[in-house]
């Protein structure tokens, strides 16, 4: 029977496919005694379900191409590895045979005594492989389980597979979009997670703090799922499909029309140039960058390079990724952010420090970068490597204190010195910024404007940090809130004093993206705006209709209104949506 029920968007998009439950001890568990004359059928029930879920990695594998095809291999081949190993099923098989019970409660209770196993190792990177292990009985639960409609999944053959989990990792987001996931329900999150970022730079719709879903949806269950507006449909009817082909089609129109911004400049009615960057997480989002005519990319964000991987990525390694990056921007300027893992972006070769009582607040960006310092020269003379091949600018997120600043420009000009000095040729103009996304840097940036060339303004960590609202929990979304007085305060504040100094401010953070915030920017007096590719001509589009001067002259007024009412009063007035 259709239903229906709610989540916040997080990545737009609509996706139609089966639903996939990653929480396998939250699948049905038939605890019944088998009866002695059914022990023999039930094993063979286990046997084609281990069978039947190797068969499935083995065409996921098949399958795999792009850019990360050998890492995801491998990992698929772990998996179907460990699907051959007796230490895993030949306890599932006992539990049946000797334990009499049903094949999902056996797969269970091995699940449960390997993971325990896991849990209690002290090496952070094996006590975090427990992952493998539901994943893999993941497939054989959800193999077991094939419960749904024949005519359900006749239709559900032909599309791919909906993940519906409480969270993901932004690790597992690439695997898992590579994979052939066409779209992500969790019951928790919010769309300002790294997970949510990520998800947009996949173009994988996402919902987010759908709170109803693992309950409400069986594995196998048809689900419509709308990335905008939150919505999920469980057994689509036939006007839910219509709906869906409508959507599809007014995507393709939407799409050309928008194409006919491709390369055109960015200027308000009156004539004020606006400078339009691109975020890029993932290979793909530079050539779309390149294409869609963004003036640079505004911010790199290179932990990707170091999450779902085992060892850390050499100097050469980076090298080459940021190389290449450099080249496909084809001289237009590329920011490299210097590795901000930490808080909920955290790998698996054991660098970010899993015991800290407030991560967010803790050995996070610079300061891990500062306390692993062999590891941070390791990326600058990746990045400065880079610089001979096209303007490049390094970036330092989580600045609060202009010793951090200077550390780092210290280690950049002795990396330049001794790649120099080993022949290598480096650019004599890389720009060193700051990110300013904590209360203090905004706050205190005036005495340290004159250590950096520019600053980015990263709203996401600046909206957290000013009203300590996890940008994460999904329980204060209400509170997370970019039109707060406050953090339109210590924007203007940032892209004042950045200007006063003759530096330029980019705001990169999911605000510069979002259309409902394009005039509020404007009138705060921001010039250089970095967002995903994807919503680069939607916003050239929107700044190309709105009058510059008119704008500024409500800064004050936006300046002084005490709540977010009063502000979104005043865009009205303005004729803007709040
Ligand atoms: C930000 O905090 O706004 C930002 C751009 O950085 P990230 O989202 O990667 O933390
Ligand atoms: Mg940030």
């Amino acid at each position: 029977m259709r239903l229906v029920f709610a989540g916040a968007g997080a990545s737009r998009g609509m996706a139609l496919g089966r639903a996939r439950l990653e929480q396998p001890s939250r699948f049905l568990i038939d605890e019944r005694p088998l009866g002695e004359d059914e022990v023999d059928a039930e094993l063979e029930r286990l046997r084609l379900a281990i069978e039947a879920a190797r068969e499935e990695l083995q065409q996921l594998r098949r399958k795999l191409h792009g850019s990360t095809a050998r890492e995801v291999a491998e990992f698929l081949d772990a998996h179907s590895l460990m699907l051959a190993d007796r230490e895993l099923t030949a306890g599932i098989y006992e539990l049946i045979r000797k334990g009499r019970h049903r094949a999902s409660a056996a797969v269970k209770m091995q699940r449960d005594r390997l993971v325990g196993i896991f849990e209690a190792m002290d090496d952070p990177y094996l006590r975090s492989r427990k992952e493998d292990i539901d994943h893999v009985i993941g497939r054989v639960q959800a193999s077991l389980l094939r419960e749904s409609s024949a005519e359900e999944r006749r239709l559900a053959a032909r599309v791919g597979e909906i993940l519906v989990s409480d969270t993901v990792a932004p690790s597992e987001l690439l695997p898992l979009a590579e994979h052939g996931v066409l779209g992500v329900v969790l019951t928790s999150g919010s769309s300002f997670s790294h997970s949510a970022i990520l998800a947009r730079s996949l173009r994988l719709p996402m919902i987010v703090a759908a709170h109803a879903a693992l309950s409400a949806v069986h594995d196998d269950d048809l689900l419509l799922i709308d990335g905008e507006s939150g919505e999920v449909v469980v057994h689509p009817t036939a006007q839910d499909l219509a709906r869906y082909r409508n959507w599809q089609r007014e995507t393709a129109q939407r799409s050309k029309q928008l194409a006919l911004l491709r390369d055109t400049d960015t200027r308000t009615r009156d004539g004020v140039a606006i400078t339009l960057h691109a975020n890029a997480e993932a290979p793909t989002d530079v050539a779309q960058a390149r294409t869609l005519g963004a003036a640079g990319i505004g911010l790199y964000r290179t932990e990707f390079l170091f999450l779902q991987r085992r060892e850390l990525p050499g100097e050469e390694e980076q090298f080459l990724a940021y190389r290449d990056l450099v080249l496909g921007m084809q001289g237009r300027p590329v920011t490299i952010r210097t590795l901000d893992l930490g808080a909920d972006k955290s790998d698996a070769s054991g660098l970010v420090l899993d015991a800290e009582e407030n991560p967010a607040l803790g050995v996070r960006g610079v300061r891990l970068s500062l306390r692993l310092p062999q590891l941070l020269a390791i990326q600058l003379r990746a990045i400065l490597r880079a610089s001979a091949y096209g303007p490049v600018r390094v970036l330092v997120p989580m600045v609060s204190a202009a010793a951090e600043i200077e550390s780092v420009r210290r280690m950049l000009a002795e990396c330049a010195r001794d790649l120099r000095s080993a022949g290598h040729e480096v650019a004599h103009n890389v720009e060193l910024g700051a990110m300013v996304e904590v209360p203090a840097a905004a706050l205190a940036l005036g005495g340290m404007i004159h250590l950096v060339d520019f600053v980015a303004i990263g709203t996401n960590d600046l909206v957290q940090y000013t009203l300590a609202v996890d940008r994460n929990n999904d329980h204060l979304a209400h509170l997370y809130d970019p039109l707060h007085p406050a953090v339109l305060k210590l924007i203007a504040h940032t892209i004042h004093t950045a200007h006063r100094h003759g530096r330029r401010a980019t705001l990169c953070g999911e605000m510069a993206g979002n259309r409902r915030y394009t005039a509020l920017l404007l009138a705060l007096g921001l010039t250089d705006f970095s967002m995903h590719p994807g919503l680069l001509l939607e916003v050239r589009e929107t700044i190309n209709g709105l009058d510059h001067a008119t704008l500024r002259r409500h800064a004050a007024a936006l300046l002084r209104a005490p709540t977010r009412e009063r502000i979104a009063r005043v865009l009205q007035r303005l004729g803007l949506p709040d």
